[in-house]
């Protein structure tokens, strides 16, 4: 390996523009969040800083156009991409969302939180994201079916179980991952489970897969509020979202005799002093699709979510949720982020200030990824591991990548995130430099 000379020669700037020229500085949106957040941990690479820029360039973007035909016979046409933001460390890894607002930005900031996520709980994978820019709702059962299979087919040709390993998120599930697997397998002639996770447990999925990420926030919950001498019996939690990460959150700090007072999703906002009846909740959402319409709780505006007092606040829906606006009026003493990017950089020096913790999305929903790489081992090996093996495995690399991270901000005197940013990044810059550059 040829060494780059270091330093560089400060006199000539490098012919590098600063952004990529697909990115204009108005719609930089959630990639530009992540942008600031790379840019606070950068004074905290030491040599590894010279590889940094790295991080702010995805490795490789494909966007697709997926047309099916709809039920009516016209042809619709929808956006899909796929982003790889690095694999460093391995193959790319991350979810697939639908969604009507999902744009370039958007999926190039998730893709790239990927990579911090699996580098902070250290398993070996790069990052990667995917999305369609489509309501799912909007969609028969059958259209749905045709635009995952059209997807998945335009993106087959960057995805594999070697190559980038795609997984459920914002409205897609185990049947999502169902199609897309069969799909990949019809395609290459074989069956190919491997190649993406959150499968159903009949065809290569894991046991604890879908509670994992509810699981994984609540660890990190139990961790931090351990370190804040917050005690759990009775402390009061709200819940932003009541998808697969609220719910399964929500039940868990309930069964642990914390207080769930509010819930708030696409359809309502509950409040309940007492503390809503989680497993009820989760039984309405079902059959009504959304939590609007459950009887034994106070309905709310849905600004009025951030005005309820309490102890832990759990947003787990989208991202830029906590922003400017908000910050300074939420009355809580720590938020666990379950969904990935839902607070600003300028939100989170504000909840800062305030002395109030934020437990980082790229440590606090890694749990997810985490037993999706044990079903992507256990495909592999063809040989599945109990529920209960699963869990504890999970709850041990939770604990210590979060008493890892903790350490950090200690010493550093930084925030969770930036403290996360510094363990991951420099796992991931110091791969890159192992693997030198190519030519
Ligand atoms: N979509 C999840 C996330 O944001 C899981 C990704 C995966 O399992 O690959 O972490």
């Amino acid at each position: 390996m040829t060494p780059l000379p270091h330093p560089a020669p400060p006199s000539a700037p490098l012919p590098t523009h600063a952004l990529p020229s697909y990115l204009h500085a108005a719609e930089l949106g959630p990639w530009g969040n992540y942008l600031q957040q790379v840019d606070r941990v950068i004074p905290h690479l030491g040599p590894l800083a010279r590889w940094a820029e790295t991080l702010k360039r995805p490795k490789r973007i494909l966007v697709v156009d997926v047309p099916i035909q709809m039920d009516d016979g016209r042809v619709a046409h929808f956006e899909g991409y796929r982003v790889q933001h690095n694999v460093s460390r391995g193959p790319g890894k991350g979810g697939v969302r639908f969604h009507q607002d999902v744009t370039l930005s958007e999926v190039m900031a998730l893709s790239a939180w990927m990579s911090i996520k699996n580098a902070a709980v250290n398993v070996p994978y790069g990052g990667a994201k995917g999305g369609v820019r489509v309501d799912p709702k909007t969609l028969s059962l059958g259209e749905l079916e045709r635009m995952t299979r059209r997807y998945t087919s335009e993106i087959g040709i960057i995805i594999g179980p070697n190559k980038d390993i795609p997984a459920p998120d914002v409205n897609t599930n185990e049947q999502t991952m169902a199609w897309m697997m069969d799909t990949y397998s019809m395609n290459v002639g074989s069956t190919t489970t491997g190649v993406v996770t959150g499968k159903p447990v009949d065809l290569g999925g894991s046991l604890g897969r879908r509670e994992a990420t509810g699981r994984g926030v609540f660890t990190v919950g139990v961790e931090a509020a351990r370190r804040l001498d917050l005690h759990l019996l009775d402390a009061r939690v709200a819940v932003q979202g009541f998808g697969n990460v609220g719910s399964v959150s929500a039940k868990l700090f309930a069964e642990a005799g914390a207080r769930v007072v509010a819930v708030q999703d696409h359809s309502a906002t509950l409040y309940a002093e007492a503390g809503l009846d989680v497993a009820a909740l989760q039984r309405h959402a079902a059959e009504h699709g959304g939590i609007a319409g459950y009887a034994h709780a106070q309905s709310l505006s849905s600004d009025a979510f951030w005005d309820v007092e309490s102890d832990i606040l759990i947003p787990a829906a989208l991202e830029q949720q906590i922003t400017e606006a908000n910050a300074g009026r939420i009355r809580t003493r720590m938020v666990i982020e379950g969904a990935n990017g839902p607070t600003t950089p300028a939100a989170d020096d504000i909840l800062a200030d305030r002395n109030i913790l934020v437990v980082p999305d790229v440590i606090a929903n890694a749990g997810g990824v985490t037993v999706s790489y044990f079903e992507w081992v256990q495909d592999f090996s063809s040989f599945f591991w109990s529920e209960d093996e699963i869990n504890q495995r999970l709850v041990r690399i939770m604990r210590e990548a979060f008493a890892a991270v903790w350490a950090v901000a200690d010493e550093r005197r930084v925030s969770l995130r930036t403290a996360t940013f510094i363990v991951a990044c420099k796992r991931i810059l110091h791969t890159r430099e192992l693997r030198g550059l190519y030519p």
